[in-house]
Parts: C-alpha cells; structure tokens; sequence
C-alpha cells in the first residue's frame, strides 16, 4: 500500500522536489504554524511571527525563540526511512544496581 503523507501543507508543492524533503518540510512548517505554550502565561496561544519572533496572543508579550520551534530542538521523524539506523534501548538503571551492590561489597570487605 501506499502510505500517505500527513502534512497537507506541502501538498501544494504538487510532485516537486522529491518525497523526503517535502516530509522534512511539511514537519517543520506543522511545527512552526501550530500554536506554541507560552514560556509568561502557559497559554497554548504562541504564534510565530517572523524567523525566531514569537508573539503570545494572550498575554501579548513578543519574546525570541528558536526559528521554527519555540524552545526544543526539532527531531525528524525518520521512521519511514529505510536508511534510518535501529536505536538499541540500554537498560541503565540494572547496571547502576550492579555497580552499587559491588560498591557495598567492597565496603564491607
Ligand atoms: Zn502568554
């Protein structure tokens, strides 16, 4: 089957300039164009206004911020790559168990 595309905003770019940029696009744009919480108010009421300028139309404070996003670092959603790489999941808390019991080993010793 095929799969589709979830964000309609690149739809308007029609067949051009290949699949995986215009996912890319259509991730950054959803992110840019949705409404952000604001850092003042905790409103969900942050709009962008120009590259970085974001504006809360609550509270109407204008602050800076990342170009696209507010505050945290856009990840891309390479999940439908073929070329993206297997994350192996560590679980840390076991070996910090280990760590500790060998540390109360030499303690006692
Ligand atoms: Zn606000």
């Amino acid at each position: 089957m095929v799969k589709k595309v979830a964000y309609g905003s690149v739809r308007r770019f029609g067949a051009r300039y290949g699949r995986r940029t215009r996912l890319r696009f259509g991730q950054i744009e959803s992110e840019q164009r949705k409404l952000h919480k604001c850092p003042y108010c905790l409103a969900d009421k942050v709009k962008r206004q120009a590259l970085g300028i974001w504006e809360c139309q609550r509270c109407k404070k204008v602050f800076t911020g990342k170009a696209y996003t507010i505050n945290k670092k856009l990840k891309f959603d390479t999940s439908s790559a073929d070329t993206a790489p297997e994350e192996k999941v560590i679980n840390e808390d076991f070996s910090d168990e280990e760590e500790q019991d060998a540390d109360e080993e030499a303690q006692k010793g």
